[in-house]
């Protein structure tokens, strides 16, 4: 019996890790895609078209694939091999196969529809509705509907287009590795930190040099050398080659040349969003986004903007005049504002991450984070070491609500090799009612990346990691105190793009709090909790430049934005002019000419933030209206919390996002908290 295909109870839902092989993965992948192919045959044939003939079998189906893929998945990610690769890679394939097959299903599609007009229909409650809904909307953003000679051309387009984003990001590579400089002597990269020193100089040792350092466009060679490098004529030619990366200008003008590729993606998808009955590629991106409409993106950015120009401009400003003072630089150029950034913040805010970890061993963090979320939410997180795990640096959690256990997790924190970098939250069991009536609890992985214990003694975090674990933890709320019973709007499924980011951001603020920080820091020798000087200086480093910060995301965000709704193959419509006004009108800095910026955006142009980027920014807006009630009402009030938990968490991706906002919040989303949030706003 493969382990992975024991059948779901509520009692057995956990993945037995004791008996879980790489070697099980694909037949058991193979096996559940060949049922459900033969169920969906089957579905169609008997002409089954209620919620329980009909969708309640096809949410079945996709959660077991997913209740064998989350082990997959999580298992490539944390415990990697060459032989899980390889299969991997296959999977990857044989699931986006039936994924296609699925989307372009047309028999299942009309079925989908009747049961929507139906009588049934109304009858069903808001969430089976809107898994209905989500299902029809994909399906038409899908193709499906179209005449045939439609089709067709929305297929060849859809073709034309993964050839040209693949195209896009293979010269944005390329460009990025054709640009190497040895410098032989390290005179000419004084004022660089050691550890970049290092690097630098082992780049040069793998390209054959014995001696010396290699400057390379990858961002942590970049960085350093535009952030601290005295030497301003290096950081001039490394700017320009970065800038002019995949493009007709600077070092390898014309190379890799992107300029066609954005008008051909442009024209690519407009062609796309028109065959589905929209006006542009904006348009599009929004059907499936909380944002109503494309005026009402556009406003929220200008809104913001608005806002943010005149601190920006005063900080530029403050900046000019502080490197006109202390070096005599009499005006900045592009490649200054980083390094002359540096120094001022290290004058005024001299506190490093370093200087902070004693106040936070791990345990204190993690008991102070489940305490918070206790008094936010009246729930109990305790440990389950007797749960079996993947690793013996993860370790399960149930989470209980009046004393029942309503959800799980898994907690894996420290790096280790074969596990990929960074941190995230992914689910591992959606709630879900069972057929036999019980249910399944959610549950969900979480994965960070901190320094491992020594001998034992407690890793201390940096502030920013603790930062990220409560940034982690607020996803896995979402997906773990949700109540939703329908798989496919529960806890985080079905939530749209650019609220995903609301309950993580939203619990961060925990970490920056007066009456929170006793709960999580602990000095590990003293025992004295974060000093309150301390905090105000992290508050005040963290609003430092944050208008400079707000404009720069806005001029991407309605560049992309603008670009997609605007653009015209037959009106010719030039990247760099719409680029330009854009930074007219919101920049601080406008930078040389020869920047060619759009040749490695790659978030929009092969990435999946395509008219979607303004997202961090509407996130970050509905993360800090959400808590500003709780600044006014109490960081630990009992109702709020409940509100919260009741009205945004326990809801996941069941409801419309702004009704959902709008039932936790009483209004509309306002920008003024975030505004306030980085000191941009008194
Ligand atoms: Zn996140």
């Amino acid at each position: 019996m493969n382990p992975l295909l024991t059948e779901v109870t509520s009692e057995t839902a956990l993945p037995l890790f004791d008996q879980i092989n790489v070697e099980h993965f694909e037949p058991a992948i193979d096996k559940v895609l060949s049922e459900n192919r033969q169920l969906i045959e089957n579905l169609l044939a008997s002409s089954a078209s209620t919620w329980d003939s009909l969708v309640y079998p096809m949410e079945s189906a996709e959660d077991r694939l997913n209740n064998v893929w989350s082990v997959v998945s999580h298992y490539n990610a944390v415990l990697n091999s060459d032989e899980l690769r390889e299969v991997y890679k296959r999977l990857i394939s044989k699931l986006t196969q039936y994924h296609t097959e699925l989307g372009q299903n047309e028999a299942l599609f009309q079925t989908y529809k009747r049961l929507a007009e139906s009588a049934e229909y109304a009858q069903l409650n808001g969430s089976q509705q809107k898994v209905i809904d989500n299902c029809l909307r994909d399906f038409k953003l899908s193709g499906i509907g179209l005449n045939e000679s439609d089709k067709q051309s929305y297929s060849e387009l859809k073709q034309a287009l993964s050839v040209l984003t693949n195209s896009f990001s293979e010269n944005v590579l390329d460009a990025t590795q054709g640009w190497t400089k040895y410098i032989e002597s390290a005179d000419e990269l004084k004022g660089l930190p050691e550890s970049a020193l290092q690097l630098l100089a082992s780049l040069a040792k793998e390209q054959g040099h014995d001696k010396g350092h290699l400057l390379t466009l990858d961002i942590p060679s970049y960085l350093p050398v535009m952030t601290y490098c005295e030497n301003s004529a290096l950081r001039e030619e490394l700017y320009k080659a970065y800038l002019t990366r995949a493009s007709d200008q600077g070092p390898n003008a014309g190379k890799w040349d992107n300029s066609e590729n954005i008008q051909k993606i442009m024209s690519t998808r407009q062609a796309l969003a028109k065959l589905l009955s929209f006006d542009n590629y904006a348009q599009r991106s929004l059907a499936s986004k909380m944002a109503g409409s494309v005026e009402e993106v556009m406003g929220f950015l200008e809104q913001l903007a608005d806002k943010a120009l005149p601190i920006a401009k005063n900080e530029f400003s403050a900046l000019s005049a502080y490197a006109k003072d202390n070096f005599g630089q009499a005006s900045l150029n592009a490649w200054d504002v980083a390094f002359y950034s540096e120094k001022l913040r290290q004058q005024r805010y001299d506190i490093s991450q370093e200087e902070l970890k004693p106040y936070f061993p791990v345990s204190v963090v993690l008991k102070g984070l489940f305490e918070v979320v206790a008094k936010l939410f009246d729930i109990e997180v305790k440990a389950r070491p007797e749960v079996q795990t993947c690793h013996a640096d993860a370790h399960y959690y149930s989470v209980y609500a009046g004393g029942q256990e309503i959800a799980g997790f898994y907690l894996d924190l420290y790096a280790r090799k074969n596990k990929r970098g960074g941190a995230w939250m992914a689910d591992c069991r959606t709630r879900r009612r069972l057929a036999d009536g019980s249910l399944q609890l959610p549950v969900a992985n979480l994965v960070c990346n901190f320094t491992p214990p020594v001998d034992g003694k407690d890793s201390l975090l940096t502030h920013n990691e603790v930062t990220t674990l409560f940034h982690e933890f607020g996803h896995g709320l979402h997906h773990m105190l949700t109540k939703i019973e329908a798989a496919d709007v529960s806890g985080i499924a079905g939530v749209p793009w650019d609220v995903v980011e609301l309950p993580s951001q939203f619990l961060e603020n925990w970490c920056w709090q007066e009456e929170s920080i006793p709960l999580i820091s602990s000095h590990f020798e003293s025992g004295e909790s974060l000093p309150k000087a301390l905090l105000d200086k992290m508050l005040a480093a963290k609003h430092y430049q944050s208008g400079m910060m707000m404009v720069r995301q806005l001029e991407f965000s309605m560049f992309d934005f603008q670009l997609h709704r605007d653009f015209s193959e037959s009106e010719q419509t030039d990247v760099l002019t719409l680029l330009d006004a854009i930074r007219k009108k919101v920049s601080v800095k406008i930078p040389p000419e020869y920047s060619r910026f759009s040749h490695s955006f790659s978030h929009i142009f092969s990435g999946g933030y395509a008219a979607g980027y303004y997202s961090y920014k509407w996130a970050e807006v509905l993360a800090a209206d959400a808590f500003s009630r709780f600044e006014e009402e109490g960081i630990f009030n009992k109702e709020t919390g409940q509100s919260y938990k009741r009205e945004i968490l326990e809801v996941g991706g069941s409801k419309d996002a702004m009704d959902m906002f709008v039932a936790f919040r009483g209004r509309k989303p306002s920008v003024d908290p975030l505004l306030k949030q980085a000191g941009i706003q008194p």
